[in-house]
């Protein structure tokens, strides 16, 4: 696209649907777990039967409430549900309760840190309660399609951005960031493939400096990160090719095809949809109080922003190491517990993000799983600091057989393992005067100017002594017998 694309400007806005975990839906006492059988998880409330009633799910709204307190949302303190009338046959009630004109969060943002490092805030629109409408399969039968009510009435919030997002990248990491904060408050388990995570991405091309927007695309079915960043891309490229060879844009829903990569038509939008929505006479208003809010913050967990700056600024780690430890909830935590026993929080970090991840990518298991308690990397990082052992033995011996063995201590493990480091002048001097008797002309050379060969008489001493060498000690005595 080149100079094309270079005329325009891109302008996106997010729809996030989000999947609570409440034990319960979102207006009745149904079981809302994931994958039970098909329709089983269902009762004469979701399924609209006459003369039954919705009722709140405090589970429901505290859970929203913490998203919204995240983002720094205006709470809502009094909420009014609407019904958003429609037909379709995966709605058995014909209507939606959601929160029209009230939602439960307004304004906010959510902060993303680009690949160049420079930082942008994502203004939130709103954020708002809804049930989720129950799932149709049209690919297990072939003449019919199948309906499976279980996930009728469940609860969802909908998290809706302003069009401030500019870039695939950029809707690619406010996805990622949403996906990091519910997963940290516990509220979403985030899967996108599952589709308990579900993005929607709203794209329109103007030319730079337009005091209007161009109509807008709705693309739908990106199941994972990447996917919404190729979506936006290639739609992107699409809208322009299009103004470009003076064909206006239509305002459309499409669907994003993985496989090829590309944005296909799935139904014209000419008019606007008409859902009636109204007042939800069946439930009385929603109240917030402030104490209800307070109390909700009170009881959330640090959140990886505050993580980040704690661990940026107090433990002086880099951005990437910050970005990766708290990529989870479980791997900052741990980070967090190893620094109960160290000051070392650089190694800690490197021991961490190296080989403790390096072992279970290995063995393909999860941190909740893996053997090793903080306080043993605190140990075997104290063992190094204290030149009881050397670096290289501390990573490739003592951790390996300290996973094999978890319940020994560390310091004893390396005692048995006969690596404890030897800094005993007389032990080394031994060394170091053998290698150099072997090597005349090397030791010549090195007397001539030839430096570099330092490391190789180190490399000699460190292997005859079996990794137990002090390398500090054993090249001081060496420079030291090389006569400087
Ligand atoms: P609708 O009524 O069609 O659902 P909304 O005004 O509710 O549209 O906006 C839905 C989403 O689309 C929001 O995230 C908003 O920021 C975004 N959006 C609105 N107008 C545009 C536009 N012209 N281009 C891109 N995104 C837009
Ligand atoms: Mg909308």
């Amino acid at each position: 696209m080149g100079t094309a694309a270079e005329k325009y400007e891109v302008v996106i806005g997010l729809e996030i649907h989000t999947q609570l975990l409440t034990n319960t839906k979102a207006f009745s006492t149904d079981e809302a777990e994931y994958g039970a059988m098909p329709n089983t998880n269902i009762s004469v409330v979701n399924l609209g039967y006459p003369g039954t009633l919705p009722r709140h799910n405090k589970e429901a709204i505290n859970m929203a409430l913490k998203v919204g307190i995240a983002c720094g949302c205006d709470i809502t303190p009094y909420c009014l549900y609407a019904r958003k009338n429609y037909f379709y046959a995966d709605l058995p009630k014909g209507y939606q309760i959601t929160q029209d004109k009230t939602p439960l969060c307004e304004n906010g943002f959510v902060a993303i840190k680009k690949e160049n490092g420079e930082e942008k805030n994502i203004q939130l629109t709103r954020i708002h309660l809804e049930e989720d409408s129950g799932k149709s399969i049209h690919d297990m039968d072939m003449y019919h399609s199948l309906i499976d009510y279980n996930r009728a009435g469940t609860t969802l919030i909908e998290i809706v951005t302003e069009p401030v997002i500019k870039t695939g990248e950029e809707a690619g990491l406010f996805v990622s960031e949403v996906r990091k904060l519910v997963r940290y408050l516990e509220v979403c388990d985030g899967n996108m493939e599952e589709g308990s995570l579900r993005c929607d991405a709203n794209i329109s091309v103007m030319l730079k400096g337009a005091s209007e927007f161009g109509t807008k695309v709705e693309v739908k079915n990106m199941n994972s990160i990447s996917n919404v960043r190729k979506a936006i891309e290639y739609e992107t490229a699409r809208q322009i090719e299009s103004v470009e060879a003076n064909i206006p844009v239509v305002q459309e829903t499409r669907s994003f095809d993985a496989v090829k990569g590309e944005t296909f038509s799935m139904r014209a939008k000419e008019v606007a949809t008409d859902y009636r929505y109204f007042p939800e006479p069946d439930l009385p208003p929603l109240v917030v109080s402030q104490e209800w809010i307070n109390e909700t913050r009170e009881g959330m967990p640090k959140l990886p922003g505050e993580l980040y700056k704690e661990f940026t600024t107090v433990y002086g780690l880099s951005h990437y190491d910050a970005q990766v430890i708290t990529e989870n909830k479980e791997t900052a935590q741990y980070y967090l517990q190893i620094l109960e026993h160290t000051t070392n929080y650089k190694a800690a970090a490197n021991y961490l993000m190296g080989a403790v991840r390096g072992y279970l990518n290995r063995n393909a298991i999860e941190l909740s799983d893996f053997a090793l308690q903080p306080l043993q990397i605190a140990e075997i990082i104290r063992l190094i600091d204290e030149g009881v052992i050397s670096n290289a033995v501390g990573e490739q011996t003592l951790f390996p057989a300290l996973v094999e063995s978890p319940s020994r201590k560390a310091k004893e493990l390396a005692e048995e393992l006969n690596v404890i480091q030897n800094s005993d002048d007389d032990f080394i001097i031994d060394l170091v005067q053998q290698v150099l008797g072997e090597f005349p002309d090397k030791v010549e050379a090195y007397k001539n100017g030839k430096k570099g060969l330092l490391g190789l008489f180190m490399g000699e001493v460190m292997k005859r002594s079996g990794g137990k060498a002090d390398p500090k000690m054993a090249t001081k005595l060496l420079r030291e017998a090389l006569g400087e």
